[in-house]
């Protein structure tokens, strides 16, 4: 079992594995594609860096933490669950072991930006299925996505019930068992809770909606875990854990200056954090 599984190959979770690597840690980045540098922004404020491009200057943290041999792979989270003391993360292609996990997703983003969207978010629209399918016993939902996250998400709602619609966004999108809807969601309406989801070109009953767009960002992976998040930020203290024993977070999924020296400096805590945590696991 290794001793952290990294969330996030950007700025914070390069640092903290370069960290942990000094303390020979035995540590495995995962990472999904660039983070907030995807797009070729050019940075010129970094110390001892000309004016580079984003992408570039993600590519040489990654290339300099593979240098030293540590594990970076690119791959999408999907889950993590906590069992005992140790936690199982599982991405589209495996499942690893860890004893610690740190998430450094950068920033949450809000998985649909819709009318209605904020307003019933937990009065029918909700971001886990393992937190809040059992509610929605042989009732009548609606799930958002087409990739895998939602496939996994899906997975775990049909345990509860099989009337469930899929809502692709557009996406072509075909389901052996569940109508799927392809229109994109306009707006969401109800009375108390959430009853009916709009499109421009229909208007469906539903009883709850499960959002699983994409790959779950920092809030819904935190979600999962019982992470407190405040206003989409996860909520650390000063050792960069969260309420969740053996779960760090930093860079900018926990809020503050959004920049990149913030997220290497919280990689930093991170590893002091986590070598703490993995001696006291030890006694
Ligand atoms: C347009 C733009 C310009 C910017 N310019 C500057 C600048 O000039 N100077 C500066 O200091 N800062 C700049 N920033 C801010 C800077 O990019 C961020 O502060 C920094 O990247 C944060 O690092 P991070 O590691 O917290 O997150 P990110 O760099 O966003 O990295 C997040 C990581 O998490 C991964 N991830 C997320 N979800 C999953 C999942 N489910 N499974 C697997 N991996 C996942 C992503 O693939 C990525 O590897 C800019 C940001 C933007 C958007």
């Amino acid at each position: 079992m290794r001793d952290s599984i990294i969330i996030g190959s950007g700025p914070a979770g390069i640092s903290a594995a370069l960290y942990l690597n000094n303390l020979n840690k035995d540590v495995l980045v995962i990472g999904k594609d660039y983070g907030q540098l995807t797009k070729n922004d050019i940075i010129d404020n970094f110390y001892g860096q000309f004016p580079i491009n984003g992408q570039d200057l993600i590519k040489k943290g990654i290339d300099q933490a593979k240098n030293l041999g540590i594990p970076v792979i690119m791959d999408s989270v999907l889950n993590v669950v906590k069992v005992d003391d140790y936690f199982i993360v599982t991405t589209i292609k495996e499942t690893f072991e860890a004893k610690t996990v740190v998430l450094t997703t950068g920033k949450p983003r809000l998985p649909l930006s819709v009318p209605g969207y904020r307003i019933f978010k937990g009065k029918g629209i909700h971001l886990c299925a393992t937190c809040d399918g059992f509610f929605y016993r042989k009732k009548k939902v609606a799930i958002v996505g087409s990739g895998p996250y939602m496939e996994q998400e899906l997975s775990v709602l049909e345990n509860y019930t099989d009337d469930i619609t899929i809502f692709s966004e557009n996406v072509l999108y075909e389901h052996p068992k569940y109508k799927v809807i392809t229109e994109r969601i306009k707006s969401f309406s109800g009375d108390k809770r959430l009853s009916h989801i709009h499109t421009k070109e229909n208007t469906y009953e539903t009883q709850g909606v499960f959002v699983a767009i994409g790959f779950p960002t920092a809030s819904e992976l935190a979600l999962k875990l019982g992470v407190v998040t405040e206003h989409t930020n996860i909520l650390v203290d000063e050792h960069m854990e969260t309420n969740i024993e053996g779960i760090f977070a930093g860079g900018d999924c926990i809020g503050g200056k959004l920049q990149i020296a913030k997220a290497i400096h919280d990689g930093l805590k991170i590893s002091s954090g986590v070598n703490t945590y993995l001696k006291k696991l030890k006694q």
